[in-house]
């Protein structure tokens, strides 16, 4: 009758997400009870006030991605905002105590994916599903693939971990050890370019039953960062930087990353360690070729006019669609793809800082710039990581490097997947 009915909140919660792309990947919609700035200061407030013999110690790891986002917002290089960042951060409710950098558990992922492609592509023959490998880094495709295609096509997806949930068992486990700490007993903040790796986070597969307590507890956006930021009313460039934090201690000096663009650089990395461990190529150069537009392009490795590597990169969800019928007409030419839910990829996150229009592609650009513009590191020559594979893990392929760096998959029922909104 045209009067103004006042509706009761409504409440989703993670377990009610369909993936679908139109809620998770976009900045503002997602109503998340456990996941969000307002819940980590809730916690930060508690844990202050606790007993000392009850407080966590909490440790915040920011992905490479934010940080560009956010050193392209308030127009500073990538170490200041690394620096400045972590003395905002450790100020937060005066109980955060450690900040790291997600780019050194994405070592683990890359090397674990390149390891995990080789064994597959080693048993293709007698293994129909070891080929295409597709990327598992991104939880909004996950998410999709486990609630739209089920079983068909989860074989194909690489059991290792992403960059976030390693550093959730490097953190729960290695630097939990070090601390002479229970698990449960850190609270671990990750700053994501998405809303998609709060979805992540909260899957039962990284919930360790014994402590009761999940490898990251909460996740917050680029865009949550810059409302703390608004809301303590300060500003980054004001802000005095502090030194870098390390996990196996002392203080990082600079800061490094991966080739291959900005979702974390699987493809490149896959596809020259292949090159060198399959066929004996050296240093493969890689040229992409775009296919129906520049987020479907791919890279092939030939001699003497054969194809003996065939990858592709597909982002957002028209290509993975595409990529997915391809797959289920057994027209898929493709060894590995790398797969990511937003167009262009993680530095275009739906958590990340964003402006309207025309301005909006010029600062992704700059962010995709700056983003580039560090030294690239080979993950297999980092001293630390090595460290932890010898001591930690008990050596590449153990039963603990199993267990802390690789995951699995679970095909949902679509009828089950119901959206229950209580209104
Ligand atoms: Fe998140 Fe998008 Fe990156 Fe996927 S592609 S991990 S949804 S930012």
């Amino acid at each position: 009758d045209g009067e103004a009915q006042k509706l009761e909140k409504a409440k989703i919660t993670l377990n009610d997400c369909l993936a679908c792309s139109g809620c998770i990947t976009s900045a503002e919609s997602v109503l998340v009870s456990q996941q969000s700035h307002g819940e980590l200061c809730k916690v930060l407030a508690l844990n202050k006030a606790a007993a000392a013999h009850e407080q966590k110690l909490v440790v915040v790891s920011v992905s490479p991605q934010s940080r560009a986002s956010l050193a392209a917002r308030c127009k500073l290089g990538l170490l200041e905002t690394a620096q400045k960042l972590t003395t905002f951060l450790k100020g937060l409710g005066k109980c955060v105590h450690h900040v790291f950098d997600t780019t050194f558990s994405r070592n683990f992922s890359l090397l674990e994916s390149q390891q995990e492609f080789v064994r597959r592509f080693q048993r293709q023959a007698e293994d129909k599903q070891a080929l295409p490998m597709l990327a598992s880094a991104c939880p909004g495709w996950i998410c999709y693939a486990e609630k739209t295609h089920g079983s068909f096509i989860i074989p194909h997806i690489s059991t290792t971990k992403s960059p976030q949930q390693v550093m959730g068992s490097l953190v729960k486990g290695y630097f939990a050890e070090q601390q002479h700490l229970p698990p449960d007993r850190i609270y671990h903040v990750t700053v994501m370019p998405c809303y998609d790796k709060k979805l992540e986070a909260s899957r039962p597969d990284f919930f360790n039953q014994e402590y009761q307590t999940r490898d990251v507890d909460c996740v917050i956006t680029t865009g949550e960062v810059l409302k703390l930021l608004e809301q303590e009313g300060v500003s980054l460039s004001d802000v005095d930087p502090s030194p870098l934090d390390s996990m196996l201690g002392g203080a990082a000096e600079e800061l490094s990353s991966h080739r291959g663009g900005g979702s974390g650089g699987f493809l490149e990395h896959i596809f020259t360690h292949a090159a060198r461990e399959l066929f004996g190529v050296q240093g493969a150069s890689i040229h992409y070729r775009p296919l129906k537009n520049k987020d479907f392009q791919e890279v092939t490795l030939e001699r003497d006019g054969q194809v003996l590597l065939h990858f592709a990169l597909a982002y957002g969800f028209r290509n993975i669609q595409n990529l997915v019928q391809k797959l289920k007409r057994g027209k898929c030419p493709y060894h590995y793809v790398e797969v990511m839910a937003c167009p262009s990829g993680c530095l275009n996150g739906g958590g990340q800082i964003k402006l309207e229009g025309e301005s909006s592609k010029e600062e992704l650009q700059q962010v995709e710039r700056l983003y580039g513009s560090l030294r690239a590191e080979r993950p297999e020559e980092n001293q630390a990581v090595r460290e932890l594979y010898e001591h930690w893990l008990g050596g590449w392929g153990s039963a603990r490097a199993l267990q802390a760096l690789h995951t699995q998959y679970h095909a949902v029922e679509r009828a089950s997947s119901a959206l229950s909104i209580k209104w």
